[in-house]
């Protein structure tokens, strides 16, 4: 069991960095959470845009219509998600692009995914459409432009956390695992996030394409104002773990918060992502980007409450109605995913993106 290893391991050395915890926690080859898990859906331990509706995946693929034709409609290109989760998002992305006879032929997918259990429901989900698996972005064809979508993804990787100077560790105390050092924490960062946007900025300099990151997280500066507006017009209990941007690392099993240090391997453990970092990399890398704006806004912008009406329109049952208008509001309702969750694109090349003007 990994509570094993995990005790082990601190036995032997004295302690674990979080950033380590975390990443036994998520990735041991045999007990690691996204090894695993279900994870994702309504079954599973959270729920996702794409999962909660279907016009997330519908906007996101005719947004990404609109951004293959700013970076000069190649005959060929590759889709890559990171990190698909269900294959929801990828598959109502694929059929909004298989009914535009401009592209239906130009995309060929790509799925990066760690989780076996999650690639078995990804192949039944977009077997259609020949998904190729990675384990990394390696291995990514190199001679195609890339389209990456990253919905959730960036969230999932591990961090560390500092306290001052110290780097903040899990240790064994009376046989239970504590924090050391105690205390506040007052700086986190996410080494791999930072690989990953330095090998996708290399991708899209070489072969062009563009990157669309969604996650919730922070940008340095902003957050406080949202937290306070957040807090004022509150109705729901908001945690206030959500807006810190200290310490964001946060467990979730079966759709509640759960004690991050309880049932190693068994929770999502996740933090925010810090924007302002992920940016900085991208424009260092010399990328350009776009936003981020926050989920409610960028939907809004590029159709969504028309798109919500045409399938409104088309709904049978009052049932349906219902369940799109909740879906809705759910992703742009700056009480629920609106303002919490972020966009951001990176290009290769100056160009207007819709929705992140
Ligand atoms: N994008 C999906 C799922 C988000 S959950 C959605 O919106 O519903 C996070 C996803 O990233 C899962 O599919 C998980 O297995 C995958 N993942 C997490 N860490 C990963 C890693 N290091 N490499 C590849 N995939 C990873």
């Amino acid at each position: 069991m990994l509570q094993q290893i995990i005790t082990q391991q601190i036995r032997a050395h004295g302690t674990l960095t979080v950033h380590d915890y975390m990443q036994l926690c998520l990735q041991h080859p045999e007990y690691g959470y996204y090894r695993k898990a279900q994870a994702v859906g309504k079954d599973g331990d959270f729920i996702t845009a794409p999962e909660i509706s279907q016009v997330f995946g519908d906007l996101l693929g005719m947004w990404l219509i609109h951004a293959w034709q700013v970076s000069g409609m190649p005959k060929l290109a590759a889709l890559v998600e990171l990190g698909p989760g269900r294959g929801t998002l990828s598959a109502d992305i694929m059929r909004i692009i298989k009914k535009n006879k401009t592209v239906e032929e130009v995309f060929t997918l790509h799925l990066v995914e760690s989780n076996p259990t999650l690639r078995n429901q990804q192949s039944q989900k977009l077997w259609r459409h020949q998904p190729q698996w990675h384990d990394s972005l390696t291995t990514l064809p190199s001679d195609l432009p890339l389209f990456f979508i990253a919905n959730e993804f960036f969230d999932a990787l591990p961090i560390r956390q500092f306290v001052g100077e110290a780097e903040r560790c899990v240790t064994l105390q009376n046989e239970a695992l504590r924090f050391v050092p105690e205390g506040d924490v007052t700086k986190e960062d996410c080494p791999q996030a930072e690989e990953i946007m330095r090998l996708l900025a290399e991708r899209l300099k070489q072969q062009g394409g563009c990157a669309l990151i969604i996650d919730y997280g922070y940008v340095k500066n902003q957050e406080s104002r949202i937290r306070n507006q957040a807090l004022e017009t509150s109705r729901f209990q908001i945690p206030d773990s959500k807006f810190q941007t200290g310490d964001t690392l946060q467990a979730i099993k079966n759709h509640h918060y759960h004690p991050i240090l309880q049932d190693p391997g068994e929770a999502d453990l996740t933090a925010h992502v810090d924007f302002t970092a992920l940016a900085a990399i991208a424009q260092e890398c010399g990328l350009h980007v776009h936003g981020p704006v926050e989920q409610g806004t960028f939907l809004q912008r590029i159709g969504g409450d028309l798109w919500l009406q045409k399938l409104l329109a088309k709904a049978k049952t009052p049932a349906e109605r219902k369940s799109l208008e909740e879906g809705w509001l759910r992703l742009v309702s700056p009480l629920q995913m609106g303002t919490l969750f972020k966009v951001m694109a990176l290009t290769p090349h100056a160009c207007e993106l819709a929705g992140l003007r």
